[in-house]
């Protein structure tokens, strides 16, 4: 089982925020914006560069419940960012496909 597996089996504690039979939003345990929030699909794929055309509605919900999710915690307003990481040169530590929700303050760009 992957952490955010475990996680959604609720076999370690998290923050969650929203789920639905597929997905699960939870607090990122090292927040890089006043709100960070994690959107991961229950089942394990490990990341958005194994996806097939079958999972396109899967990742269309992933990104329907990021959306939700931000609106719920209050970043409609002035915005925020939803990143994907992918692989070594892309920044993924945790080979459990997640979309990562950040804001509450001003992003910049281009990313580090
Ligand atoms: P990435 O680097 O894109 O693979 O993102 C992995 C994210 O998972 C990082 O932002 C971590 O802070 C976050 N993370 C790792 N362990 C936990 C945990 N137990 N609960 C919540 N977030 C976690």
């Amino acid at each position: 089982m992957t952490l955010f597996e475990k996680i959604a089996a609720r076999e370690i504690p998290a923050q969650i925020l929203s789920e639905g039979d597929e997905w699960i939003a939870f607090r990122d345990i090292t927040p890089q914006a006043p709100i960070h929030f994690l959107v991961v699909p229950k089942r394990c794929i490990p990341r958005i560069n194994e996806t097939m055309p079958s999972d396109s509605q899967l990742l269309g919900t992933l990104l329907s419940a990021a959306v939700s999710t931000a609106r719920q915690e209050g970043l409609a307003e002035n915005g925020y960012r939803i990143v994907i990481n992918n692989g070594s040169d892309g920044g993924e530590t945790v080979p459990h496909l997640h979309l990562h929700v950040l804001g509450g303050r001003e992003m910049q760009w281009p990313p580090g």
